[in-house]
């Protein structure tokens, strides 16, 4: 069947058209340009931009796969998590389709767009273990399906994309920061500023990385009282300091969450990663090191399906219809919506 994904949860407007394993088109409008002078996304004006933005995406959508609305067999959006209003406004935008058009409607989380996509462009069969490491997230989930989902730990205050980016803010370096903070530390000596590695020392898979920006700042202060400003030297050496601990941390973690993983003997072991993050070569390839030496397949996404996307909405979605999922015109909108097993029914579900 053929699937149109919305997605409108934080600061990308995008709509996709997905046929199985085949990405008609993919439309992404960001807001970064909405956002810049407030050093964060504004939720109403996200929701704004998310309202005027939607028809415009899904037209183009539309037009780029070469197919016509009526040819659309199912409506997929993101129904949560992430900021209500923007979220509200694809919800709408999908009952008015879905009622409009006689077509099922399905709810999709977020995160299990996310979840799922590896399988998108990769034979990955299930369970997998996934990194989802994000701007917004950070945690390991054990994917058996679909619709079910194990959560074995995350982070407990910033997303690493986050910490990327106001490291980058604290050096005045360029916005996203991750790539900005990747490219300095290239240059960089890790060895100079010894940052700290939040959690190490206990047991579990939860992540913490608030601190790191903090040990960051106090660092550069230091710096600054010291010698009176920032040679490009010392943002080099901060970057590569900052990079180096970030990655060490969610290493061990995820060899944490692998011993977990391969207590449970799956058939044909593998590991995904997705999410902005994802992007950062120094932390793929420890990941794909580690992966090799535990026997475990390594898989990532492509970035622009691992960034947000309405790709991976349409094709979560299509999973889920084919496991049975319809909603009904009562689907809400989630702001806080949690991918577990244990998580509660989304409200408005057919099933
Ligand atoms: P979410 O997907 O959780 O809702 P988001 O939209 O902020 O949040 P993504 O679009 O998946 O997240 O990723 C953006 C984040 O990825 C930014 O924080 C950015 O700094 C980070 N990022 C992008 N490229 C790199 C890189 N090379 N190294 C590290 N971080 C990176
Ligand atoms: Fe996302």
């Amino acid at each position: 069947p053929l699937i149109l994904g919305l997605e409108s949860s934080c600061d990308d407007t995008a709509a996709a058209l997905v046929r199985g394993r085949e990405v008609l088109s993919s439309v992404v409008l960001g807001q970064a340009e909405l956002h810049s002078a407030f050093g964060g996304v504004v939720p109403e004006i996200a929701a704004r931009a998310h309202a005027e933005k939607l028809d415009i995406c899904v037209a183009a959508a539309i037009r780029q796969a070469g197919v016509t609305l009526r040819g659309v067999d199912a409506i997929a959006v993101t129904a949560g998590p992430g900021l209500i209003g923007g979220v509200l406004s694809g919800v709408m935008l999908a009952k008015g389709l879905a009622a409009g058009l006689d077509r099922p409607l399905i709810g999709v989380n977020h995160l299990a767009g996310h979840a799922l996509t590896p399988r998108l462009t990769d034979d990955l069969p299930f369970p997998y273990l996934m990194l989802l490491v994000s701007g917004g997230h950070c945690q390991f989930l054990i994917v058996r399906g679909p619709h079910d989902f194990t959560r074995l730990g995350g982070t407990i205050d910033d997303a690493p994309g986050e910490a990327f980016d106001k490291t980058a803010r604290l050096l005045g370096l360029p916005q996203p920061g991750g790539p900005s903070v990747q490219k300095a530390a290239e240059t960089g000596d890790p060895t100079r500023f010894r940052l700290p590695r939040p959690l190490l020392d206990r047991p579990g898979c939860d992540m913490s990385f608030s601190g790191l920006k903090t040990a960051v700042l106090r660092q550069r202060d230091a710096l600054i009282a010291d010698q009176g400003g920032l040679h490009s030297r010392d943002v080099a050496d901060l970057c590569a300091g900052f990079q180096d601990a970030l990655r060490d941390v969610l290493v061990e973690k995820t060899r944490r969450a692998l011993a977990l993983y391969l207590d449970e003997a799956p058939a044909s072991p593998g590991f995904a990663i997705a999410g902005g993050v994802a992007a950062n070569t120094p932390l793929r390839a420890a990941l794909t090191m580690l992966c090799a030496e535990q026997g475990v397949t390594f898989t990532a996404p492509p970035l622009a399906l691992c960034t947000d996307n309405a790709a991976m909405i349409a094709y979560a979605g299509g999973a889920l219809f084919a496991a049975g999922t319809k909603h009904d015109m009562t689907l809400s909108a989630r702001p806080r919506w949690p991918l577990d097993s244990a998580a509660a029914p989304l409200v408005g579900s057919g099933k």
